[in-house]
């Protein structure tokens, strides 16, 4: 993501007729996702602590494969979660580099076969930095956007927002950017803390995006409180 155009995430927004499947895959998963949690994941979709997740590349240089791999492992630093890279038959994680935008299944969502086929790609990188890889690895564990958290309280332009967005390079509809930007998770859909502006799944965003001018920064490591959150996440 350069300083001058700016690039979202997609979110895998997972249709209404496929919601109980992945209800219950989460479950079968994590017995604990049946249950609220305490602790912005998106709830019942964090994978059992103490998991082991194969992560697959399906294609890519040797250059990008090790750049993930090098920035991925920073999430195992601080929870009771670890990503086993290689040449997987069947694995959890797999990496794409030649498919629109960048993205990631959120957490136990990459089961859902329907969705997310054998041999089709969970999360892919349509640019590649620390950024992004912390950012789409942090939805792979199962995050949701900063910005989508209930205790967020951004003041969107909202015309602004919807027209910038609908130029180049990413050319959402209208309809897109109402669900990746606008719209929030409510309080029974995750397992909110307190709104985070260092978080690394927040998006930078222009002032010019809302009515009062706020600034964001660009952030590009994971914040205290991501940590924090991750840990409470996959604990020991
Ligand atoms: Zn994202």
């Amino acid at each position: 993501m350069s300083e001058s155009v700016i690039t979202f995430c997609i979110e895998q927004i997972i249709p209404p007729e496929y919601r109980q499947i992945a209800i219950a895959k989460a479950i079968a998963e994590n017995p604990a996702n049946a249950s609220p949690f305490e602790a912005a994941a998106e709830r019942s979709k964090l994978w059992a602590p103490g998991r082991t997740l194969k992560v697959r590349f399906l294609d890519g240089t040797a250059e990008a494969h090790a750049l993930v791999e090098r920035y991925a492992h920073q999430w195992c630093d601080h929870a009771n979660i670890h990503f086993n890279f290689g040449d997987h038959a069947q694995a959890e994680i797999r990496i794409s580099f030649s498919r629109a935008g960048s993205w990631s299944a959120v957490g136990t969502d990459a089961l859902i076969e329907e969705i997310f086929p054998a041999h089709a790609p969970t999360m892919n990188f349509g640019w590649l930095d620390e950024t992004v890889v912390l950012h789409e690895f942090g939805h792979a564990l199962g995050l949701i956007h900063e910005h989508q958290s209930p205790a967020q309280t951004i003041q969107w332009d909202e015309e602004a927002v919807i027209a910038y967005l609908a130029g180049p390079p990413n050319f959402w509809p209208a309809q897109r950017t109402r669900e990746n930007v606008f719209a929030r998770y409510s309080v029974e859909q995750t397992q909110f803390s307190a709104f985070d502006h260092a978080s690394i799944m927040l998006y930078y965003f222009p002032p010019q995006f809302t009515r009062n001018g706020q600034v964001f920064a660009q952030n590009k490591t994971l914040s205290e409180q991501d940590k924090r959150f991750i840990a409470e996440c996959y604990p020991k």
